[in-house]
């Protein structure tokens, strides 16, 4: 399939009549690849069993791994749920269009191939004009994963959507690198506590503060257990995820003996002619290394390192937390304690 790729860097008439044809696309059933302000996403119509399967099939999702449903407004989110609560009015108020999916009941009209089954469904309005308009101009809520291969790193940047799914698509819309780099944090209102299902940038002190009631984290998130051995609510955090094509250790400990365990790890590496590369980031940087996280991923396996060591960030802050979650994951949970 040839793929049309458009790059959408100011809204002038060309770039509206670039988005109603992937509205077009959309309306009858293809996909779309589109940027949103946390990592690029696959779209198909959400209400299109057909479209959404498409999804699965070209990235190569397990079936029981829902998406996140896309809107534009609140006519939309209760279009696909019929909760209406004080909690759901000042999340949305505060943190929409902007990176934090709730999860809801879903309506009987979702399908259940949009959901994995579930009788849930996750909802969350993208902060960026691109997907809004895109969203808009489609009419439909557009069901959308990261826009990358399954098991690959997520794509923040048009190039990683292109490496990934050119030729399998009919359209990617190119609209900048995304401005937070990990996925949006995931909360569910199902439960009788709101509970966070994945972390993100929107950290549980900023939702607590915008409930004025206690948010909990999901047992499987505890950072203190090994996080397989407990079974994930939010499907797609049992899978492997985000993993580059080189092997990966975290190292983790004081910041000082970090830096010279990877140095001579390096050295020992690279004397058995194995090409190294080091992710490192600076201590208290964490949303820059939310940002810059997936896209060093890549640059590494572009290199064609073999082996990546990746510097822990503290995980008592929120976001480094988030970003720990995708690290070990990223490295198959190897770990090497200093
Ligand atoms: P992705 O779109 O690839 O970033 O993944 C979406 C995330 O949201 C995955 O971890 C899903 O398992 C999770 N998710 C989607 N729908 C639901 C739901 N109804 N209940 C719990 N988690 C969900
Ligand atoms: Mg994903």
């Amino acid at each position: 399939m040839k793929t049309k790729i458009y790059d959408i860097q100011k809204f002038n008439d060309q770039a509206m009549a670039h988005i109603k044809e992937a509205a077009d696309i959309l309306k009858k059933g293809g996909l779309v690849a589109f940027p949103t302000e946390t990592v690029y996403g696959l779209g198909a119509d959400a209400l299109n069993p057909q479209a959404v399967a498409a999804i699965y099939a070209t990235k190569g999702r397990p079936s029981d791994n829902p998406m996140i449903v896309h809107v534009a407004g609140m006519d939309q989110l209760y279009e696909l749920s019929s909760l209406q609560s004080e909690v759901i009015t000042k999340l949305t108020k505060r943190f929409w269009p902007g990176p934090l999916t709730l999860v809801l009941p879903k309506k009987e009209k979702v399908p259940d191939v949009t959901t994995g089954g579930l009788s849930t469904i996750a909802i969350r309005m993208p902060d960026h004009p691109v997907a809004l308009e895109l969203i808009k101009q489609s009419g439909c809520p557009i069901a959308a994963p990261s826009a990358n291969l399954s098991g690959r790193p997520s794509p923040t940047k048009g190039d990683h959507v292109i490496e990934d799914l050119n030729g399998k698509i009919p359209m990617i819309l190119k609209g900048g690198n995304c401005r937070v780099g990990i996925e949006s944090t995931v909360l569910d209102l199902t439960s009788e506590i709101p509970t966070i299902l994945r972390p993100g940038i929107l950290t549980q002190g900023d939702l607590e503060m915008v409930i004025g009631d206690k948010v909990v984290l999901d047992p499987a998130l505890d950072r203190k257990k090994h996080q397989e051995i407990l079974s994930p609510k939010a499907p797609g955090m049992k899978y492997t995820h985000y993993a580059p094509k080189a092997e990966m250790i975290v190292i983790r400990g004081n910041q000082d003996r970090v830096r010279i365990e990877i140095e001579r790890l390096k050295k020992v590496n690279e004397e058995k002619g194995r090409i190294v590369g080091v992710i490192l980031f600076e201590e208290q940087a964490f949303r820059q290394a939310a940002h810059d996280f997936f896209a060093k991923l890549r640059l590494l396996d572009d290199q064609g390192v073999d082996l990546i060591l990746a510097g822990a960030l503290n995980d008592e802050n929120p976001i480094g937390f988030a970003v720990m979650n995708r690290m070990l994951k990223s490295a198959g949970y190897h770990i090497i304690e200093v």
